[in-house]
């Protein structure tokens, strides 16, 4: 039986890995439909490690109900893509003002 993983969108133990039209690995989820492209062996096994974390009972509880409260807020999408604007990731400042948030 192949292996499955947990999603991170659906939280669902529903996520294969298989391989590309090119032949690079991925992962896609047999409920939602979401698919993680990895064009590495390490952003593979990266994607795999926090899948397992996500198998661990407390914190798969944590997670959902983090996000269903942040989720149920009305604003939760803006908010979510002004925190990208505040740049924590390290973009440049000319990436950042790409991101535009429609009120
Ligand atoms: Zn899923």
């Amino acid at each position: 039986m192949t292996k499955r993983y947990v999603c991170p969108a659906c939280l669902s133990r529903s996520m294969l890995v298989r391989l590309d039209k090119k032949g690079r690995p991925m992962l896609s989820c047999e409920m939602c439909s979401q698919i993680i492209f990895a064009r590495s062996a390490l952003k593979l096994f990266n994607m795999l490690a926090v899948s397992r974390l996500l198998d661990d009972r407390e914190m798969l509880r944590f997670t959902r109900e983090t996000a269903v409260q942040q989720a149920a807020r009305p604003t939760a999408l803006v908010d979510v893509l002004r925190e990208t604007e505040s740049g924590t990731s390290g973009e440049s400042s000319q990436d950042q003002r790409k991101v535009v948030v429609n009120e």
